[in-house]
C-alpha cells in the first residue's frame, strides 16, 4: 500500500460515522460541503467537557469556572493562530459563518452603511451571503449587485472593477464557492478593491477554512467568517475575524450579559472587544470542541489534506467523465473536490434517491445557492463533495452508482 492509502485508512478508523451502514451497505459519506463528520478526539473532547469544566465562564470566582474560562480563551488563541489574526480580541465567537455574516450587516447598518450605498456581492454566494443584504436593502434602502462568474464558474475580474464605485461601501464574497468548487483569488481581489474603491472586504470563507491555510492579514480581509461544523468540529458554533480597528468602532449586536461594562438602570456601558459582541453565556463545548477539531487537522497537516483533496478531484473528474450525458457545473482551473452536475433527462433528486439506496449520500438540490441555479438555468443538481477521509474506491462506487441509476431511470 503506498503512503498516502495507509494514511487515509488511518483517518478513517478515527470517524465512527464511517463505521455506519446504511441500506445493509458501507457508508459512503460523499457531502462534507454540506458539514464534515467529527474525530473521534473532537467528541472524547465535548464529553471531558461535560463531565468535568461544564461551569460558565467569564463569571464565577471559583478556581473550577477560572480553569473553564482559561480554556475557552486558550481557544480564542488558538484559532486567532490558526488563521494568522494579529491578536485574538479580533475574533469573535458566533453561531456559524450565517450569524458571522448576520452580526456584521447588523452593526454596519446601524452606523456606516446609509440608503443608496451599495453592497457587491456575486452570482455564486451562499444564501448566508445575500439574504442579509437583502434585508438590508428593505431597512435602510442600500442596494445589492452581484458581480457576474464565467460560463466556467469563475469570478469575472473586469466585472468586478466595472461594478465598484465610490458608492461601494462592502465587497462581501465566498473564498470557496459550496457547489462550484471555485477558489477565488481572494488575495488579487482585495487588491482590486482597494485600488478602485474605498469598500471594506468581508470573505466567507466556509469553505476556504478546510482547503488550505488561511491567513487573514495576507488575504487583506476586513472580515473573514467561518462554521465550525466544516471543518471537523461541532455545529452551533463559528467565528467571525474582524480587523480590531474595525471592531472597537463597530456598535454592539445584541445586548445582554457579558458585552457589558457597567449598567445602570438609566444606561449601559459596553465591554471591550470581543467580548462586546458576545452576549449571554457562550456556546463554551463548541469553542473547546471547535479548538479539538483544529489541532486535529494540523495533526493530519495540510500537506496530507490538500495533496489527498487533489488527487481525489482529478479522479473524480476523470471517472464521472466517463459517464454518458453527464453535465458539470463548476469548471474553474482552480476548485476544491467538489462536483455538481446533472444526468440529462434525470431529475436531480431522483438520481440521489437512488444513491441513497446504495449506502451513497450525496446532497441534490440548489444547495442555499439558487442564484446560481438561475446563472445556470437548472432548477437545481447533485453534488459530491470529497474530504481528507475519502477513497478513490468510493469515487469507483459512485461512478459506478450513477451509471446503474442512469440505466434505471432511463
Ligand atoms: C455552509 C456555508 C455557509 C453557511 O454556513 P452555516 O454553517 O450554515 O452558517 C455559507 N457559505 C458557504 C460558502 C458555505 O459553504
Amino acid at each position: 500500500m503506498t503512503a498516502m492509502a495507509d494514511q487515509v485508512k488511518n483517518i478513517r478508523s478515527q470517524f465512527p460515522a464511517l463505521k455506519l451502514k446504511f441500506s445493509g451497505q458501507d457508508f459512503t459519506y460523499l457531502d462534507s460541503t454540506n458539514t464534515t463528520l467529527k474525530p473521534q478526539v473532537v467528541i472524547d473532547r465535548i464529553q471531558k467537557f461535560y463531565s468535568e469544566e461544564a461551569s460558565n465562564v467569564h463569571r464565577g470566582g471559583y478556581q473550577w469556572s477560572a480553569q473553564t474560562t482559561t480554556n475557552f480563551e486558550n481557544s480564542r488563541q488558538k484559532i486567532a493562530d490558526f488563521i494568522g489574526a494579529k491578536s485574538s480580541d479580533e475574533i469573535v465567537f458566533v453561531r456559524g459563518t450565517t450569524e458571522g455574516i448576520n452580526l456584521v450587516a447588523s452593526c454596519l447598518s446601524q452606523s456606516y452603511l446609509k440608503q443608496g450605498d451599495e453592497v457587491l456581492i456575486s452570482e455564486m454566494e451562499h444564501h448566508a451571503n445575500i439574504v442579509p443584504w437583502h434585508l438590508l436593502q428593505s431597512k435602510i434602502n442600500i442596494k445589492v449587485n452581484a458581480v457576474r462568474i464565467t460560463d466556467q464558474g469563475e469570478l469575472d475580474l473586469d466585472d468586478l472593477k466595472a461594478k465598484l464605485n465610490s458608492r461601494t461601501k462592502l465587497v462581501a464574497l465566498t473564498a470557496c464557492s459550496n457547489t462550484l468548487g471555485t477558489i477565488t483569488p481572494i488575495q488579487e481581489i482585495a487588491k482590486i478593491i482597494r485600488q478602485n474603491s474605498s469598500a471594506l472586504f468581508l470573505v466567507d470563507g466556509a469553505q476556504l477554512i478546510t482547503e488550505m491555510p488561511v491567513f487573514v492579514r495576507e488575504l487583506d480581509a476586513d472580515f473573514f467568517v467561518f462554521s465550525s461544523h466544516k471543518v471537523f468540529g461541532p455545529t452551533g458554533i463559528g467565528v467571525l475575524y474582524a480587523k480590531k480597528e474595525i471592531l472597537e468602532i463597530l456598535p454592539p449586536y445584541q445586548g445582554g450579559g457579558s458585552m457589558i461594562s457597567k449598567v445602570t438602570l438609566e444606561s449601559t456601558t459596553f465591554n471591550d472587544v470581543p467580548l462586546r459582541f458576545e452576549a449571554g453565556t457562550p456556546h463554551i463545548e463548541g469553542v473547546i470542541g471547535l479548538h479539538a477539531a483544529i489541532e486535529f487537522l494540523e495533526g493530519v497537516g495540510w500537506s496530507y489534506i490538500q495533496s489527498h483533496k487533489a488527487l481525489l478531484l482529478k479522479e473524480a473528474q476523470k471517472a464521472l467523465s466517463t459517464i454518458p450525458n453527464i453535465l458539470f457545473y463548476g469548471t474553474a482551473e482552480k476548485k476544491s473536490p467538489i462536483l455538481s452536475f446533472n444526468l440529462k433527462g434525470i431529475h436531480h433528486s431522483d438520481l440521489a434517491q437512488i444513491l441513497d439506496e446504495m449506502g451513497i449520500a450525496v446532497r441534490a438540490g440548489h444547495h442555499c445557492t439558487q442564484p446560481l441555479m438561475d446563472r445556470f438555468a437548472i432548477p437545481g443538481c447533485v453534488r459530491a463533495s470529497f474530504s481528507i477521509y475519502n477513497t478513490t474506491e468510493e469515487i469507483q462506487k459512485l461512478t459506478a452508482g450513477i451509471k446503474k441509476a442512469q440505466e434505471m431511470l432511463s
